[in-house]
């Protein structure tokens, strides 16, 4: 253990040197750039109380017992705080993370690799672990339950097993995904987390916080209207933030008031509701182009030219929780909803016997 490392544990990754380490350029570029509003202990953090609440006790009871902590996994929609939940734990319990993300192990080398590098009670942190290839995976379901590698050497009749012990550490899972993990990698998770849109006066807080930071003058007025167009996610509530900061600096003397705040957001074409052109563009096409739906998620996505990927995971999350869009057994269709948000009067469609069975399914699936 680590236990009174005062660094954080994504700078003790900037600070690695060793070029075998496998991590995700990409995130530790964006980690450069957010490191000082990322919250570092579970105090700064603001929202998902259950899960706080639900974590201290676990960190608690791991740092009385002296062990290290069970597997967890977090999911949910991208820039909700799982990256920023993970650093947090191993903040708290002052042990070392190492990050790396799913896609970017390639060969079971490349992850025993990073296995056998951690220390005990060292916090592996996985992004995006559904997109682990299969075989990486089954490298990992002894390592998670044994703390063991079990390594093939040689092909053929003349191929052979050995096992390497690993130190104890945590694997903290994050996806976007629940769906596409594989059973036998869920069921070694000793914890779950779902995490949840967060609601304004939390973004405002978020954004208020930001605010300090880096040294942003915003009004309340301001913060708030900012909060309520930041879809519900953390991440986007930073990304404006920034953004309505140049327009401050720009036209008010780097005040963000409420209407540079709204000067601001109308030019990044962001509604009342925090939808943007490309939320917009999506609802539109399933109503204007396939008569309010259902409309099947590869259609759309041709129809959008967007990866099908950016609208499940990125897209219809947060049009789901609105209200705007159900998913149903035939595909998407828009809400009552949509139509008043776009403005868009509701052609009457003919009624067909497939749109009576599906309203009977769907009712049935919401008795259940
Ligand atoms: P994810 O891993 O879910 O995509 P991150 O953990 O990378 O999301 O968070 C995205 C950004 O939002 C980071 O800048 C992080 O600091 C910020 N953030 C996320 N959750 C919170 C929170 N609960 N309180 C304050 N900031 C947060």
């Amino acid at each position: 253990m680590n236990s009174g490392d005062p660094r954080s544990p994504i700078e003790s990754n900037e600070g690695q040197t060793d070029k075998n380490e496998i991590f995700s350029k990409e995130r530790l570029e964006e980690d450069l750039n957010i490191q000082t509003i990322r919250p570092k202990l579970l105090d700064e953090y603001v929202g998902q109380t259950k899960i706080k609440e639900n974590l201290r006790v676990f960190l608690e009871a791991t740092k009385n017992r002296n062990e290290s902590l069970d597997h967890c996994l977090f999911y949910g929609p991208p820039g909700l705080g799982k990256t920023t939940l993970a650093s947090i734990i191993a903040n708290e319990l002052g042990v070392n993370i190492k990050a790396t993300s799913g896609p970017v192990i390639e060969k079971t080398g490349d992850l025993a690799a990073v296995l056998t590098n951690l220390s005990e009670g060292d916090v592996l942190f996985i992004d995006e672990i559904h997109r682990l290839h299969s075989s990486v995976e089954e490298i990992l379901y002894p390592a998670m339950e044994d703390f063991q590698l079990d390594i093939i050497i040689g092909q053929g009749p003349a191929a052979r097993t050995i096992k390497i012990d690993l130190e104890k550490f945590t694997l903290i899972g994050a996806t976007t995904r629940m769906g596409l993990l594989t059973s036998p990698l869920r069921d070694r998770f000793g914890m779950i987390f779902r995490l949840e849109f967060y609601h304004d006066d939390e973004l405002k807080e978020i954004i208020k916080r930001a605010a300090g930071i880096m040294d942003i003058d915003v009004a309340e007025e301001a913060a708030d209207e900012i909060a309520r167009r930041c879809r519900g996610t953390p991440r986007v509530a930073h990304r404006l933030l920034r953004r309505i900061r140049d327009f401050a600096d720009v036209y008010n003397k780097g005040i963000i008031e409420k209407k540079i705040a709204k000067h601001g957001l109308g030019r990044l074409e962001i509604d009342v509701m925090g939808l943007d052109t490309s939320d917009r563009r999506y609802l539109e096409s399933i109503i204007e182009k396939y008569e309010g739906g259902p409309v099947g998620v590869d259609t759309l996505a041709a129809t959008l030219s967007e990866e099908k990927d950016t609208i499940e995971d990125v897209i219809e999350p947060f049009l789901i929780y609105c209200g705007f869009i159900k998913k149903t057994p035939r595909g998407r269709v828009a809400a009552i909803k949509a139509y008043e948000h776009l403005n868009i009067k509701r052609r009457n469609k003919q009624v067909t016997v497939d749109d009576l069975l599906n309203d009977q399914e769907n009712n049935n699936d919401e008795q259940e």
